[in-house]
């Protein structure tokens, strides 16, 4: 299966963090998720409103990219999330 990693935005290289943080494919979906995130007044709504955007990027993976890609990006992803809850309970 052929994969290379470059991302369709022409970016050399589609890791989870160029997706997160700066590829242009996502621009819109970044700034909606920065100003939910200011408007979020408790460390769950923050939580919800984190997995919605990645859940949100794996789509636009997934528009783009091949299974095998998309699996290994939402696969980091859910990792993440889970990490984020593993914090969050221990504060508790
Ligand atoms: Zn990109």
């Amino acid at each position: 299966m052929i994969d290379d990693a470059k991302c369709p935005c022409g970016h050399p290289n589609q890791s989870v963090l160029h997706m997160i943080n700066d590829c242009s494919l996502a621009n819109r979906l970044r700034s909606d998720f920065i100003a939910a995130k200011r408007r979020a007044i408790s460390d769950n709504e923050r939580l919800k409103i984190t997995a919605t955007f990645y859940e949100q990027l794996a789509m636009i993976v997934d528009m783009h990219r091949s299974n095998l890609h998309r699996q290994m990006i939402y696969d980091t992803m859910t990792h993440m999330i889970d990490s984020t809850w593993q914090c969050k309970q221990m504060k508790i």
